[in-house]
């Protein structure tokens, strides 16, 4: 026998652990009490959360509420099983039908999460003839897609952040007949959008698809909420839309828009899709009903970028979206930050390395149209007291 056994694991990830706390870098969740989207509680004091992903406070919208409380009343979770075994249903198939509008495409395709979303298609698109082009800050879940592709002989390069003359000579370079660029549309930790119309450019010159992962722009921009490439012109370009279901919309899956023919190898070659349980029914609802909820009432559209406006200004950084990152480079100093705003009741996460680059940890707020004008004051508040201490 070679292997050290259990005692020997042990330890090892017990020195890791070590290791990551005296860097600062051990994750730990708290478990807070929910009161609604962003009203919670810890250790039975109130925060308000400037930390979450529901940009339009659809989560806890009344309508939102009725569709999945009916939906479980009426067929609990639903029929549990993959979408091609028997977890399909006529709900499931209105809700891509829906979801193929709102990107302007022949179909959509749902998928267990966002992050599986980006597993299935890369598993699917891999290939010795293909060549993955890559942001270097895209979502860990487009990493380890791509990491999945190469496995199938794809080539994989990263290139620098929105940098179109770096990605302009890797397509110049590339011998590969198939192509492909990936993207986050709405960057998720720094909060900018990416030069879809200059990505289209290129990908129109080099014969390439273009992939866009809008998880945080869908139903944030564009007229009718279709995302970054809408706002920017370019949804029609987009060959393969990447969304969630778990941001906005206020509930959870994933899901890819594109042709009917692009979602039909992905339903028969998407291996995080196929070997996944599909969705349950009282979420699926719960989506549908947000997506409604979105299209009809532009009012929540409307008073989250009135509150961008508002804390872009205070804050003294450009209006780009939701998101708003204050890069403070130590993790030490970003939870202390977090700690500072905790204690003023406001809950802003710390993201650390491997999250974002080393150097670059950070703060980062999130706004919401259900925060009310005080919920604004109070964080701007507790922003201008960690800036100007004491
Ligand atoms: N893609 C991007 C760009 C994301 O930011 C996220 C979530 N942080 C995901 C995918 C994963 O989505 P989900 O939470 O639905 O798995």
């Amino acid at each position: 026998m070679n292997g050290q056994g259990h005692g020997a694991w042990s330890s090892w990830v017990e020195r890791a652990l070590c290791a990551l706390d005296e860097a600062s870098l051990k994750r730990k969740r708290m478990p807070i009490e929910a009161i609604d989207s962003l009203r919670v509680r810890f250790e039975g004091v109130p925060l308000t959360l400037f930390s979450a992903n529901d940009y339009l406070g659809l989560s806890c919208h009344p309508e939102v509420r009725a569709a999945a409380a009916e939906s479980a009343s009426a067929f609990g979770m639903g029929p549990r099983g993959s979408a091609l075994i028997c977890g399909y249903t006529d709900q499931h198939e209105a809700l891509e039908q829906e979801l193929a509008r709102l990107k302007g495409t022949e179909a959509a395709l749902l998928t267990p999460s966002g992050f599986s979303a980006n597993m299935a298609l890369f598993s699917a698109f891999g290939g010795a003839d293909v060549a993955i082009f890559s942001d270097s800050l895209n979502h860990a879940s487009i990493v380890d897609a791509c990491r999945l592709a190469a496995r199938s002989g794809a080539e994989v390069s990263v290139y620098p952040h929105a940098d179109v003359s770096a990605l302009d000579a890797l397509l110049e370079r590339c011998d590969r007949p198939r192509r492909l660029i990936v993207s986050d549309g709405l960057f998720s930790m720094d909060g900018d959008a990416a030069p879809l119309e200059a990505l289209v450019e290129l990908k129109k010159r080099h014969g390439a698809l273009l992939c866009v992962d809008d998880a945080h722009g869908t139903l944030v921009f564009g007229a009718s909420g279709g995302g970054v490439a809408e706002a920017q012109g370019v949804s029609a370009d987009v060959d393969l839309h990447v969304g969630t279901l778990s941001k906005a919309f206020g509930a959870l899956g994933g899901f890819v828009a594109a042709s009917k023919v692009w979602c039909e190898w992905l339903l028969n070659k998407g291996r995080a899709q196929i070997y996944s349980t599909s969705l349950p029914l009282p979420l699926v609802a719960a989506a549908r009903a947000a997506l409604s909820v979105a299209q009809r009432e532009p009012a929540h559209r409307e008073r989250l970028w009135a509150h961008i406006e508002r804390v872009a200004e205070a804050l003294h950084m450009p209006a780009r979206g939701p998101v708003f990152s204050r890069i403070l480079g130590d993790p030490e100093r970003a939870l202390e930050a977090s700690r500072h705003l905790l204690a003023a009741g406001i809950h802003v996460t710390a993201i650390r390395p491997p999250t974002v680059p080393t150097g670059t940890s950070r703060l980062r707020v999130t706004l919401s149209a259900a925060h009310r004008s005080e919920d604004i004051d109070a964080l701007l508040d507790a922003m201008k007291e960690l800036e100007e201490p004491g």
